[in-house]
């Protein structure tokens, strides 16, 4: 018979790592709460639609990663590679551009078909914000600051770049298209096939492809910046000084672009040089395009998204848990008091172990190994006194105490 397993890309998250990555997600839900952002919660799967038509089909998600599949009513579906897409399509179906600006996040399960390796996953988790409506340069400043702050809460800033770029307006891209064609051009003979194609459906995606080949001519490759027009390169500086006014550091990275079509304006990742070639631990950017192209109305967006799972391999500690406390009965007749004493305790906020089994020594010997702080021992002779041991474990220290004054004597 097969081993039984998982599927190749895919964890089993518990002990440790899931605790580190709860703490990321609710870091994050506390930082942009803060903010006015409100939990969104959509579909898993989506119309294959969706994510097709409107990542870029010459994008390597599209092409190369998505699960999709037809369902049993022959639907062509897909498991969502990403979180914006299905944000902006839930926007539009729900009929939310009535009340601008919408401020929504996120997090859960995505899914690609990837190569596994360290912080690449199959199945992964990502925790992302979508800011719509705010065609300003300060949405940009407010949503980098967010995840600035976010990292910060993380104590992650010190090992972590916030890289940033402009890819600027349409007239913009026109613009650099039409120089990176040539470019390209002129160096057709060197490119992957993969690229070849590329140049003539969507040029722009030869610029993030991880061919080596393509690589070496894409360090060549006309900048961005350079074909920047008045408004975009105005936008871009006042994003740059919006950050330094709030004193958040970050670097020009005039090579930085995403490999989503929807993309304009203000790009930028948060980078860390600890996870390999899986540095990039938040990436996010300006989609002023992206719900109109989706049928809905001229909307303007901006967000960002982090890999959980990535974030939460940086987290050196592992997250404590408050200590314990042991209800612990000396004998069979103590045990249902010892039950309501637990669930008293619980009750009044205390984590609180209950040894199920075993005698005395036993039972002490697992508030020990569950790391408890005080013992709450429950003896027939005490309890006919109304009063309990209470056993400090640390110092070893015990004394009686009456059982209506117990919460009062843990606190
Ligand atoms: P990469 O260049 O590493 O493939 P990406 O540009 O495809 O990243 P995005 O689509 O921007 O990634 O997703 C945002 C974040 O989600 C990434 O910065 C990363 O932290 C995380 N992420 C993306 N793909 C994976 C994956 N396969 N496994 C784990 N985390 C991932
Ligand atoms: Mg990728």
């Amino acid at each position: 018979m097969a081993k039984l397993q998982n599927v190749r890309g895919t964890y089993d998250l518990y002990g440790e790592a899931k605790r580190k990555m709860k703490k990321v997600t609710s870091v994050g839900s506390e930082v942009v709460e803060k903010y006015g952002f409100e939990e969104i919660e959509t579909p898993i799967f989506e119309f294959t639609e969706v994510f097709s038509r409107n990542l870029g089909e010459t994008s390597d998600v599209v092409t190369k990663e998505m699960y999709c599949f037809e369902d049993r009513g022959g639907e062509s579906l897909t498991l969502r590679p990403e979180g914006t897409a299905g944000v902006a399509r839930s926007f539009i179906s729900e009929g939310m551009q009535q009340n601008l600006p919408v401020k929504l996040y996120y997090s859960g399960p995505m899914f690609r078909y990837e190569r596994p390796q360290k912080g690449r996953q199959r199945q992964f988790t990502q925790f992302g914000c979508e800011l719509l409506g705010v065609e300003t340069p300060q949405a940009d400043i407010e949503v980098i600051a967010m995840a600035y702050e976010f990292l910060e809460k993380l104590g992650l800033t010190g090992s972590v770049t916030v890289e940033i770029n402009s890819l600027g307006d349409r007239e913009s891209r026109d613009a650099y298209r039409e120089k990176l064609v040539a470019y390209l051009k002129s160096r057709y003979d060197e490119l992957s096939e993969d690229s070849k194609t590329r140049l003539e459906r969507n040029p722009l995606r030869v610029l993030d492809s991880k061919e080596e080949c393509d690589k070496a001519v894409v360090e060549g490759a006309p900048l961005y910046k350079d074909s920047l027009n008045e408004a975009s390169a105005a936008f871009f500086n006042a994003v740059l000084k919006g950050l330094d006014n709030l004193g958040i550091k970050y670097k020009v990275n005039d090579r930085l672009v995403r490999g989503l079509d929807y993309y304009s304006h203000t790009v930028f990742e948060l980078v860390t040089d600890k996870l390999g070639s899986q540095g990039t631990v938040l990436a996010g950017g300006r989609y002023d395009g992206l719900v109109e192209q989706m049928g809905g109305g001229k909307v303007a967006g901006i967000g960002w998204a982090c890999g959980v799972e990535r974030l939460s391999m940086l987290l050196e500690a592992d997250v404590s848990l408050p200590r314990p406390i042991a209800v612990i009965p000396v004998g069979e007749d103590v045990n249902d008091k010892a039950v309501e004493i637990a669930y008293q305790l619980r009750r009044a906020g205390f984590r609180v172990e209950h040894g199920y089994s075993g005698n005395l020594k036993k039972r002490m010997m697992k508030a020990n190994k569950v790391n408890a702080v005080k013992a709450v021992i429950v003896g027939s002779d005490e309890l006919s006194r109304g009063e309990v041991t209470l056993k400090d474990l640390d110092s070893g220290a015990q004394k009686n105490v009456a059982l209506d004054k117990i919460v009062e004597e843990l606190r």
